[in-house]
């Protein structure tokens, strides 16, 4: 609970008409992705890194939670108030500063949507790649704290890969600027890096220097099918061995496939699994690695490979792969979906395992994702109110990290820890790297006011707070996404 004053202080700095304390406003600043509901006590509207400046220090001599936010589309639990307190949206705070087309640059405010920015930077002539599934609702702000990647990771990489620079308010209340302008630049500790993932916990993100580049002459857009689903993940090593990286080179398998096209009606194929690839760069380029591909799904027993004729189709298979999420939800209706990672040679052992869990547990499990980087979105299908079922998906999740750490792999490649996964943060790392990364948190935040309950959860969060992996048990039915 706030207190008159702060709540009269939080109104002052930022402006009455940018501040909400009714219930009914701060409902919609309550919830994320993970349909896990925590009314925040206040949600205002910053304008300036000197409004988020203010609310911090006030924020440390107060002692109330801030918890910043942009979309709210996270799948971990991330901009969740599961302490109370004031809630930052960065959603009146989305402007595209610059784009420098000489030195290939960008410069903006965290509210702007990634879409949005795309297409302004494409109007140059220029490419920004990082494209997260949730590139027309989500934030740069966001995308920077999760370090948000998507299907063309496989060949350009994540957030972090262009991020220069940032404009940072640490949580008590001094306002930074890390990184550079530069294509290089090693003076001091690389506190962008830093800030990139870090879920918002060690300082709110007012500005980014962001890296572009040529955007590519061509694009073509393959669809292959397979008749057996182990076939199409040993394809994705066979294609990178020949030594062509494609822009993406996503997996999709037989369950997502009957959901989003039942939704979606895409004209997608009944089949075992398709990998939806995209080769992109100079138009001889283009040509080759598209034979190279359509040459290499065949031997590794494709049934078909067929290449998108014209925008409409290209843009048609985008949107189902988008709607995969969504579509599950046809099956049973709770999900958690999980974002695991191995090294791209161990996708068939992570399917095969994965298939061989769903069939002990009696369980739907979907996969499909970012199999050229070897990211796969495990979907655990299950009904809340069979607890039966309920536990044989928690002991799923389970399962399924537990085997991608032993194929090398990592529990999270994009979603970030937040509050779903906090519990199996001991599974991948080591306790000593798990107290050098609290001594980070108490460096930066020593009075913990700063999205707290996040990574390395405080009870209160851990009991009884989430139910299963990202799904909610907060008394608010599971829907949507
Ligand atoms: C349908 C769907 C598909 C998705 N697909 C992908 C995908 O392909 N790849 C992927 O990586 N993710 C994906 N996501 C997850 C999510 O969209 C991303 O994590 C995204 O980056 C979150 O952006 P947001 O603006 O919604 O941030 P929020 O959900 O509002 O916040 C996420 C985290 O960032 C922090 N934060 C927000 N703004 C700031 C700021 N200015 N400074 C500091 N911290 C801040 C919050 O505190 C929170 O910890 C998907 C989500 C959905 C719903």
């Amino acid at each position: 609970m706030l207190s008159e004053l702060v709540k009269n202080e939080l109104k002052r700095i930022v402006g009455t008409a940018n501040a909400a304390f009714a219930r009914e406003e701060l409902l919609c600043y309550s919830y994320d992705a993970t349909n896990t509901l925590y009314p925040p006590d206040a949600v205002v509207f910053v304008k300036s890194a000197e409004e988020v400046s203010l609310i911090l220090k006030m924020a440390n001599s107060e002692g109330f939670p801030v918890i910043p936010r942009g979309a709210g589309s996270g799948f971990s639990g991330g901009s969740l108030p599961v302490e109370g307190g004031v809630v930052i949206s960065t959603e009146r705070m989305n402007g595209i500063i610059e784009i420098d087309t000489e030195n290939l640059t960008a410069v903006v405010e965290p509210g702007v949507v990634l879409w949005e920015f795309q297409q302004e930077v494409e109007k140059k002539g220029l490419f920004y790649p990082p494209d997260p599934s949730s590139l027309r609702f989500s934030t740069l702000g966001g995308n920077i704290a999760e370090c948000a990647g998507g299907p063309r990771a496989v060949k350009y990489g994540v957030t972090k890969d262009y991020v220069l620079g940032l404009e940072v308010v640490l949580p008590t209340g001094e306002i930074i600027n890390t990184g550079v302008r530069t294509a290089k630049g090693v003076v001091g500790y690389d506190l962008t890096k830093l800030m990139v993932g870090s879920e918002g916990t060690l300082g709110v993100v007012t500005k980014a220097t962001l890296k572009l580049v040529p955007l590519p002459e061509a694009t073509r857009t393959l669809l292959a099918v397979f008749p057996d689903l182990k076939d199409a993940a040993t394809a994705v090593s066979g294609i990178i061995k020949a030594k062509v990286i494609p822009s993406t080179l996503e997996l999709i398998d037989g369950v997502s496939l009957k959901c989003v096209e039942e939704y979606a009606k895409a004209g997608l194929p009944e089949a075992e699994a398709v990998l939806l690839i995209e080769v992109d760069g100079s138009r001889e380029g283009v040509v080759k690695d598209s034979e190279v591909v359509e040459r290499i799904c065949m031997e590794y027993g494709a049934q078909s490979v067929k290449s998108a004729t014209g925008k409409d189709e290209v843009r048609d298979l985008w949107k189902a792969r988008r709607a995969i999420s969504a579509s599950l939800f046809r099956v049973k209706p709770n999900k958690i979906n999980e974002d695991v990672v191995v090294p791209r040679a161990s996708i068939p052992e992570l399917i095969g395992g994965v298939r061989e869990i769903a069939d002990r547990l009696n369980l739907t499990i979907a996969c499909f994702g970012h199999a050229g980087d070897g990211n796969i979105h495990v979907n655990v299908m299950y009904d809340k109110t069979n607890p039966c079922e309920a536990k044989a998906a928690e002991d799923a999740v389970t399962e399924v990290f537990k085997l991608t750490v032993e194929l090398k792999g990592t529990i999270s490649g994009e979603h970030g820890v937040g509050v779903s996964k906090a519990r199996y943060l001991s599974l991948e790392l080591k306790p000593e790297a798990i107290e050098a990364m609290k001594r980070i948190k108490a460096a930066f935040d020593p009075n913990g006011i700063l999205n707290p309950g996040k990574i390395f959860p405080k009870k209160a969060a851990e009991e009884g707070a989430y139910m299963v992996g990202a799904e909610a048990a907060s008394g608010v039915p599971a829907t949507g996404l």
